[in-house]
């Protein structure tokens, strides 16, 4: 049976992760794979507890609809969390909460973007801004990420073009691991300044620093027209679905009214949770341990990269995140390689998804938050094998 679909799902790539996952369900596959925070860090209890007080003492209220800009109290905490860390002058009203960070993406599209209007990209860029992006039709300017942040040059190039949006994930980007240094998130705000590009900086992952001093937001630098996404899923549970978007009044008027369109509001339960359990624990103790569970992982891969990748292979040296980004010499196919790698039972993404124009890349993400580092060590060796031998053949 076939249905006559709305020209936009045309554009729209499936999530090729999604399919890999299905080869990963195989126990005996190490895989590098999955984009998932480590459950055993997940504060069940903690998130319990705080469920069960908002439920049972205060179930009139948590279980009822609630407003689309989000529960006051949660939008209070995070905009104080700004103003004290990052020093941006942020009010609660300033912040609307989201289903995940995800949901902002797709209403700032819609609010945004007409069909073949252009949007610069980062390249590679997030595979989940690309399918939410894409729905809308528009035309991509890509700018290629560094180890220091975005090509200056490609970026005036791309601005000169008038676009409506310039979206960037600035620390421990998915998928590079790659992050703005201060410099250059000083100088995308001064190219950015008089012109009418929104600019959108996702960031979910920059809590998640294990080595490396903490850095500002680049919307510290460019407050007006800017767009600044969080979530909760990296640093507490995605299964909430909370994340939330910092947006000037009139961008948050129409990120609003989509949002009604959309869902009415973001569950009245998970955001209760959420900020009670808020209240009663202390986040950055929390972070603290993510933040050392990830860096020894981290450790053991690029370790086990330094002992069995075959030289001509390049790894980012990631300071935080969840990611660490290989590039194989040019002309080489990852997805060439991934077929020989799951046959030694070893997975990752291939980088070929990243890419608004699609290319056969020689690039490959690596995940290692899902793995004891025993276990990372004996992918690492599986993987620089099959790497070996591919760029033999
Ligand atoms: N942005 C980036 C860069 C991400 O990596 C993710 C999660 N994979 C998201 C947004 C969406 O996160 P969530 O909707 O869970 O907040």
């Amino acid at each position: 049976m076939s249905h006559n679909f709305a020209n936009r799902m045309q554009s729209v790539p499936r999530s090729f992760i999604r399919e890999i996952l299905k080869v990963t369900q195989d126990p005996t596959v190490i895989s590098f794979a999955g984009g998932l925070p480590n459950p055993a860090l997940f504060p069940s209890e903690a998130l319990a507890e705080a469920a069960r007080t908002v439920i049972a003492d205060h179930g009139g209220e948590t279980l009822q609809y609630s407003t689309t800009e989000g529960h006051p109290p949660l939008r209070e905490w995070i905009a104080a969390r700004y103003r004290e860390r990052d020093g941006l002058d942020v009010s609660a009203d300033d912040i609307m909460i989201t289903t995940g960070s995800q949901q902002a993406l797709d209403l700032m599209a819609k609010v945004l973007i007409d069909p073949g209007d252009t949007i610069v990209m980062e390249s590679p860029g997030y595979l989940g801004a690309i399918q939410a992006f894409s729905m809308f039709e528009p035309k991509y300017e890509t700018v290629n990420v560094t180890a220091d942040g975005p090509d200056l040059d490609a970026l005036e190039r791309a601005l000169a073009k008038n676009p409506k949006l310039f979206y960037a994930v600035t620390s421990f980007q998915n998928p590079s691991g790659l992050t703005y240094s201060d410099e250059k998130r000083q100088a995308v705000a001064e190219m950015l300044k008089g012109t009418d590009t929104v600019f959108a900086e996702d960031n979910p992952y920059g809590d998640l620093r294990f080595a490396g001093e903490r850095q500002r937001p680049l919307m510290a630098y460019r407050p007006e027209k800017s767009l600044l996404l969080g979530t909760f899923s990296k640093i507490a549970a995605p299964g909430f679905r909370i994340g939330w978007v910092v947006a000037d009044p009139d961008l948050r008027h129409k990120l609003v009214t989509a949002k009604q369109a959309a869902d009415l509001h973001t569950s009245t339960v998970s955001q209760r949770i959420v900020h009670r359990w808020l209240e009663d624990n202390d986040l950055d103790e929390h972070i603290a341990k993510i933040c050392d569970c990830y860096g020894t992982q981290c450790n053991a891969m690029l370790t086990a990269a330094d002992e069995f990748f075959p030289e001509e292979v390049t790894l980012t040296r990631a300071e935080g995140g969840m990611f660490l980004w290989a590039e194989m010499p040019e002309g080489c196919s990852s997805m060439k390689l991934f077929d020989l790698a799951i046959k030694e039972k070893v997975a990752f993404v291939p980088g070929n998804p990243f890419y608004v124009d699609g290319r056969d890349a020689n690039t490959l993400r690596l995940n290692y938050t899902n793995a004891v580092p025993e276990t990372i060590t004996e992918g690492m060796k599986r993987l620089g094998k099959c790497m070996k031998d591919y760029i033999a053949s």
